[in-house]
């Protein structure tokens, strides 16, 4: 079977008929609109890479439920190999697009709830395991695009989802009919939702007994009846309405993945699409997996953004015929040095996955939590040094308009001149790139990407073994194992 390409993921598109919303108005499609339409390309990409004979072996695989060949976008971990493919597949993404591709969430959402409807199914009887399989196979064999829907709006965060005066707050079972549910409630910072073809439902949080119908994991089709997206801003995107190729830095596409809010206004789920209702003691379980996964993929799919702004700084250095000075090295050396560090730790967690009961691996969720830790640093500081490289330069340049002006043009190619030989144009092409690299929207979504640094501090310290860290502490220095400070 021929998997769906770039231009064949893009037209499929075409065929669905999402409600999506932007600045107010109802986008018709998603593929041509100047918001979205550099959003689908880097996700196309996804697809793009799969029929390249270099990147093959990376980006496909062969799916252990049916034995085709498929995108590995869609594919279960089967082994730590297949951990390490993922890494060095987002990486490489990365350094192609200079975005968020997208892909992931669906991915990680899809490798969450496999192995935890198996384990359901292990421990009550229920059916949900063959259910997702047979979903599963379908995004397999269609090469699907899917949203992985996980957080939840939460509004007054001192409640649990219970407590909540507004239960919407929290995606929740409204209703349950003989043939399935209606579900009420939204999820936030969607990335790639409004160029999915499909929803996977999933919990935000662990969930007490009082919570048992905010336990619900299902997929749904985009554009079903009763979903309403409305489309996040960036920073510059007004650049990109006018179209001015040269001021948006990054032409071809976006700024980060493309977020939307996603809206559940009574919509229907058969029962064939729901594969968790009610069980809420996985719901933590499931989150946790979720979410290392998506740690995981953070210190490649950044990795690769960081290469592209390492590049970018050093060509304009060498542009502006600075690129010889010793400071300028040693800081593209740390850049590299951080770029490596991050890449590393996304590398050490897929060889330390260790399989489900299901067989489906798990990375290691310690160094998993490291990696995404890392990631609101690393990415952070090479920021800053391709900020100090680049110079004010990137914040003061003049328009596109100024550039073309027959009044002032002149002056704008005078003066943000560089070396002899390298058009006006170019120089300005990569301050902006870079500016888009390090601006706003780009780094906010480093950091809470993947959840917010503090939920990695509280997985890093529940899992840091800090009795055992003690233990060898008490038996280097000779203290008894069983001496224990007096309780007040
Ligand atoms: Fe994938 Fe990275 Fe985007 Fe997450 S932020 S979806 S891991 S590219
Ligand atoms: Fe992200």
């Amino acid at each position: 079977m021929k998997l769906k390409n770039g231009a064949e993921y893009i037209e499929s598109l075409r065929h669905l008929k999402p409600v999506i919303y932007y600045k107010g108005k109802r986008i018709k499609d998603v593929t041509r609109h100047s918001a979205t339409a550099a959003h689908v390309r880097a996700a196309a990409m996804t697809y793009a890479l799969a029929g390249k004979e270099k990147y093959k072996d990376l980006a496909t695989t062969t799916s252990h439920l049916t034995g085709r060949t498929i995108s590995r976008f869609t594919h279960v971990h089967q082994n730590i190999e297949d951990l390490i493919k993922k890494i060095k597949l987002l990486r490489v993404l990365g350094q192609k697009t200079g975005t968020c591709f997208q892909r992931c969430v669906g991915f990680d959402g899809i490798n969450a709830v496999y192995s935890v409807a198996y384990e359901i199914d292990r421990k009550l009887g229920t059916e949900y395991f063959e259910r997702f399989k047979k979903w599963l196979t379908y995004i397999q064999d269609e090469n699907l695009m899917v949203v992985g829907a996980m957080t939840d709006p939460k509004g007054d965060r001192s409640k649990p989802p219970a407590d909540q005066p507004d239960p919407d707050q929290y995606v929740h079972v409204d209703e349950r009919r003989d043939d399935g549910v209606v579900s009420r409630g939204a999820k936030l910072h969607m990335t790639g939702a409004v160029n999915s073809h499909e929803i996977l439902v999933m919990p935000t949080t662990a969930l007490d007994e009082r919570s048992k119908d905010n336990a619900i994991v299902c997929a749904i089709p985009i554009d079903a009846p009763g979903v309403t997206m409305i489309f996040g801003r960036q920073a510059g995107d007004d650049r990109r309405d006018k179209l001015e190729r040269i001021d948006v830095g990054k032409p071809r596409f976006g700024v980060v993945g493309g977020e939307a809010v996603l809206v559940f206004e009574d919509v229907f789920v058969a029962n064939d699409r729901i594969f968790m209702d009610g069980e809420n003691d996985f719901a933590g379980s499931l989150v946790y997996r979720f979410a290392a996964h998506h740690r995981a993929n953070y210190g490649a799919c950044k990795t690769g953004l960081m290469d592209v702004l390492t590049g970018a700084v050093s060509y304009l250095a060498q542009i502006q015929g600075a690129a010889g000075g010793s400071h300028i090295r040693d800081k593209v050396t740390e850049m590299i040095h951080l770029s490596e560090t991050l890449y590393s730790s996304s590398i050490a967690c897929s060889a330390e996955g260790t399989p489900t009961p299901s067989g489906a691996y798990m990375v290691d969720t310690m160094l998993a939590n490291v990696c995404k830790q890392n990631v609101t640093r690393f990415h952070f500081e090479v920021a800053r040094l391709a900020t100090d490289i680049a110079g004010g330069f990137i914040a003061t340049l003049p328009s596109e308009y100024d550039l073309e002006s027959e009044d002032v043009g002149h002056l704008v190619r005078k003066y943000f001149s560089g070396v002899a030989g390298i058009p006006v144009k170019e120089r300005i092409k990569i301050g902006r790139l870079i500016e888009a690299m390090t601006g706003g929207t780009a780094m906010v979504e480093s950091m809470h990407g993947a959840g917010s640094p503090q939920a990695q501090r509280i997985m890093i310290f529940r899992e840091g073994k800090l009795a055992e860290k003690v233990k060898l502490a008490k038996a280097l220095a000779g203290i008894p194992q069983k001496r224990q400070p007096q309780k007040e």
